[in-house]
C-alpha cells in the first residue's frame, strides 16, 4: 500500500468536521447554512471565503481556493496530502496502518524515533523536577513564581548530569545511531557518551501539532557555560522555521501573536492567561517565520527588549 486506502481516508475524514477544522484557524460566522469567514489564502477585507457543513467542502470567492478538509489542512500546514491525512488522523485519535512507503523510507522512521526519543526524554526530564535531587531547578522555578499547572502545560524539566539521559535511551532501547542523531549526546574521545544538556532547567521546544522536535536550557549553576543552550539542527528541528509556543498560541481564539524573546518570557504570559505569545527561537526574526506568523494571526504585537534584564517579566 503506498498511500492510504479510501476507507481508512473516509474514517479521517467523517472523524473531522471541516468547520470545527476551519474554525481553529478562521473565524467563521454563519448565513443561512453556510458559513463565512476572512480567507486565509489571499488577503482581504470582506469574507469571501465560505464553507459548508453539509457538503463538508469549502470555496473562496476571491481566489477560489476549494476543497476538502485534507485539502484545506494541507494548504494550510504546508503538508503534503498523506501528510494530511496523518495530521488530521492524529487530531482524531485514529491510528493509521502502516504503509509501504513508509516501510521503504529509513528517513520517516528515523524521524518517527527521534521524535519518539525527545518524547521520552522530556518525560525523563520533566519527572526529574520533582526530585529531590533538583533543588536547584525547583528553587529557580519558585523563585520565577511559575505554578505546576505552567510546569505541567510547558513540560518544564531537569537534565541529569553527565550521561544519564544517555543511559535512560540505552535502557529505553534506543540505537547509539538514533541517539547520535537527535544529538542530545554525543561521544567524546574516551569513546563514552556525555548528554549535551546538564543540570539546566530544561524547555521542550515543540512544532505545530505539539511534538517535542528540540529543547533549549537555562543554565542553573554559576559557571562560564552558556546561560541558554539550544539543540543543534537536525532532521527534524531547524530554528528558522518554528516558534516557541505556538503549537499553544494558536489555539488562543485570538488572531494577534505576541512575539516575544525568551522562553521564559513566553511561559511568564501564559501563566498570566496571555496565551497568544511566543518567541522566535534565535536573536532575528527569520523570513519563515513571518509566514508562519500571519498564518494564525492578522496582527503581530512585538515585545522586544533590547537591553533587558533577566528579571524584566518578574511583576
Ligand atoms: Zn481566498
Amino acid at each position: 500500500m503506498v498511500g492510504y486506502n479510501d476507507e481508512i481516508k473516509e474514517e479521517v475524514r467523517n472523524s473531522n468536521d471541516i468547520v470545527d477544522v476551519i474554525s481553529k484557524y478562521v473565524p467563521l460566522k454563519r448565513r443561512g447554512r453556510i458559513f463565512f469567514g476572512l480567507c486565509p489564502f489571499h488577503s482581504e477585507k470582506s469574507p469571501s471565503f465560505s464553507v459548508k457543513a453539509e457538503e463538508q467542502f469549502f470555496y473562496c470567492f476571491g481566489c477560489h481556493a476549494g476543497g476538502d478538509v485534507f485539502t484545506f489542512i494541507s494548504k494550510i500546514e504546508n503538508l503534503s496530502f498523506k501528510e494530511s491525512v496523518e495530521f488530521l488522523a492524529e487530531r482524531a485519535n485514529i491510528k493509521l496502518p502502516v504503509t509501504d512507503n513508509y516501510k521503504d523510507d529509513p528517513k520517516a522512521q528515523l524521524k518517527d524515533r527521534m521524535f519518539a526519543i525527545h518524547a521520552d526524554t522530556t518525560m525523563f526530564y520533566h519527572e526529574r523536577l520533582y526530585k529531590p535531587l533538583a533543588k536547584i531547578a525547583q528553587d529557580y522555578v519558585k523563585q520565577r513564581k511559575l505554578d505546576n499547572k505552567t510546569l505541567k502545560s510547558f513540560k518544564i524539566g531537569y537534565s541529569g548530569e553527565k550521561n544519564e539521559l544517555y543511559k535512560f535511551l540505552k535502557f529505553k532501547g534506543y540505537s547509539d545511531k538514533e541517539i547520535e542523531s537527535t544529538q542530545l549526546c554525543f561521544k567524546v574521545d574516551s569513546g563514552e557518551y556525555i548528554d549535551k544538556f546538564r543540570k539546566r532547567l530544561m524547555f521542550p521546544i515543540m512544532n505545530v501539532t505539539g511534538k517535542v522536535m528540540a529543547f533549549g536550557g537555562r543554565r542553573l549553576e554559576e559557571n562560564n557555560s552558556a546561560k541558554y543552550l539550544n539543540s543543534n539542527e537536525s532532521l527534524i528541528f531547524q530554528k528558522k522555521s518554528n516558534l516557541f509556543a505556538l503549537n499553544l498560541a494558536k489555539n488562543s481564539n485570538s488572531r494577534t501573536l505576541i512575539l516575544v524573546e525568551g522562553y521564559m518570557d513566553v511561559i511568564s504570559l501564559h501563566q498570566r492567561g496571555i496565551t497568544n505569545a511566543v518567541a522566535s527561537l534565535g536573536t532575528a526574526l527569520t523570513e519563515e517565520q513571518g509566514k508562519l506568523i500571519r498564518r494564525y494571526s492578522d496582527k503581530v504585537v512585538l515585545s522586544y527588549d533590547s537591553d533587558r534584564s533577566t528579571d524584566k517579566m518578574q511583576y
